[in-house]
């Protein structure tokens, strides 16, 4: 089975969309073929759903629901053509036509409920602020002059509407599904480029009607083409294998803003001037009202994303921040955060006059333990070390890892013999019967940060001379 069913759909496919170049204008074929082209993609979707069994299989009878439903419209129009002398507006090939914008709606609704299982608010809030800008425009070209023909009674106002609010609506859920962050397989593609090819189509309608053009056979078969293609796509889009995995979602990713997606939040924003402008150097501003809340819409939105960028920028300056001053392996500060803590304890025991010890330890014989057991276990052992040596300290002390198997530890409030005492019990909580020699220090009350650590440095260096597994506490320096 395998893509084959995908292959014959694209050979389908391409048939009919050539043939549909080649079949006589204004003829009965060229009907019969535009609505052949949509009742074949309606049942290719429902091939689809049997043979690749999607998780989400409303959305994808919805689609096509949707597209037999449009395509129906054609053939509906042409037999009330031949059966009434005028079919008037509205008749039953609008609510045909109309059909598709519900059901692919709610067949879109759907599957990005399904694909967003975590609360996506950036994208939303994307979504929104270009389908703000893009509606604003629909109403002052589209929505507005269908609800105010006089030539229609109140059926025929919610009819004409009901188009451009369609539009409107697909473009909202076609953005959220674009922005919506899982995964973008070839199904996703080819359901994103069905929805395209609907709004193109209908965009271009737009134009054409506002511009009062009269377009010729061949534009408008084009134009025909577009939404043929759109049938078809979505029949691609069900048969094609990675349509299972449409609907499954992934994880959150951090809502960056992509230049692409900046360009058009930018354009979208630029709408409610832009019409403004307009209007007002055509001495007929018509849509005060409608542009002033679209700006001010815009603008909120605007807002809103930003503040949500600035938080997610705070969050993760604290994690870089925290990230910064921590050792990967121990987990204790690092030797970045001891060289701005030493400094700052020593500034604040110059003031309150209270006593501070500070001792390096550096683990004996460590090399050793890395040869005999590997350098995995010396990675644990550290780990362990810091761990164990934590539980001997209070909290008021600060233990951080100065490098490789050097540790320093800063005592505040501790005398020499206090300190002494601590750092023993340290070395005697050393796992796995290793042990560590240290030198404290005791600051003297003028020495800088870096003159007490050396101090402190000599003395462990005398307890290694000395045989190791002890503490030397260092020579008070000659000056003090
Ligand atoms: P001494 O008693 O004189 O301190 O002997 P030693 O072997 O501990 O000292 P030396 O400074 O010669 O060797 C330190 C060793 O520590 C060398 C290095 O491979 C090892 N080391 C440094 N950082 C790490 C680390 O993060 N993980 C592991 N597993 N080993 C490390
Ligand atoms: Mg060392
Ligand atoms: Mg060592």
């Amino acid at each position: 089975m395998g893509s084959r069913l995908m292959r014959w759909h694209i050979a389908v496919a391409a048939v009919a969309l050539a043939g549909f170049l080649v079949v006589p204008d204004g003829s009965t074929l060229q009907l019969v073929w535009q609505v052949a082209c949509g009742w074949f993609a309606a049942g290719m979707i429902a091939v689809g759903i049997r043979a690749r069994r999607p998780a989400m299989r409303a959305t994808w009878w919805l689609f096509a629901v949707g597209v037999a439903g449009n395509s129906g419209g054609i053939l509906i129009e042409y037999i009330l053509t031949r059966t009434e002398a005028e079919p008037g507006f509205p008749s039953l090939a609008d609510v045909a036509y109309l059909s598709l914008y519900p059901a692919a709606a709610a067949g879109l609704l759907l599957l990005i409920r399904r694909r967003t299982a975590y609360r996506d608010w950036s994208s939303l809030i994307d979504a929104t602020t270009l389908t703000t800008g893009m509606g604003l425009l629909a109403w002052v070209f589209m929505i507005k002059p269908a609800a105010s023909d006089p030539s229609i009674g109140l059926i025929g106002h919610i009819f004409s509407t009901a188009y451009p609010v369609g539009d409107v609506v697909l473009l909202a859920m076609t953005v959220r599904l674009i922005l919506s962050g899982s995964a973008r397989n070839t199904s996703f593609r080819l359901v994103c480029g069905a929805l395209i090819c609907f709004l193109a189509g209908d965009g271009a309608w737009a134009v054409v009607n506002q511009m009062g053009w009269e377009p010729g056979p061949m534009a408008h078969k084009m134009l025909a083409v577009v939404f043929l293609a759109g049938y078809l796509l979505f029949g691609a889009a069900a048969v094609h294998p990675d349509v299972r995995a449409l609907s499954s979602s992934i994880e959150p990713r951090p809502s960056r803003i992509s230049r692409p997606l900046l360009f058009a939040l930018t354009l979208a924003s630029l709408i409610g001037p832009a019409l403004l402008i307009v209007q007002a150097l055509r001495h007929k501003v018509t849509d005060t009202l409608a542009i002033a809340l679209g700006c001010v819409a815009l603008f909120l939105l605007v807002v809103t994303r930003m503040s949500q960028l600035i938080k997610q920028l705070d969050v993760q300056t604290e994690k870089v921040r925290e990230l910064a001053v921590t050792d990967e392996l121990t987990g204790l500060p690092n030797r970045r955060a001891w060289n701005t803590e030493l400094p700052r304890t020593i500034e604040r025991v110059r003031r309150t006059g209270d006593p501070l010890t500070v001792a390096i330890l550096d683990i004996d014989h460590f090399k050793h333990f890395n040869d005999a057991y590997g350098h995995l276990a010396g990675d644990r052992l550290l780990k362990e070390a810091a761990a164990a040596w934590q539980d001997q300290l209070r909290t008021a002390d600060h233990l951080a890892r100065y490098g490789g198997e050097e540790f320093v530890v800063m005592l505040p409030d501790a005398t020499v013999a206090q300190a002494h005492e601590i750092v023993d019990r340290m070395r005697l909580a050393t796992p796995l019967g290793q042990s560590f020699s240290a030198g404290i220090a005791v600051w003297n009350g003028s020495e800088t940060s870096d003159e007490l650590t050396a101090r402190a440095d000599a003395a462990l260096y005398e307890a290694k001379n000395a045989g190791r597994n002890r503490i030397c506490a260092a020579a008070e320096p000659a000056n003090a």
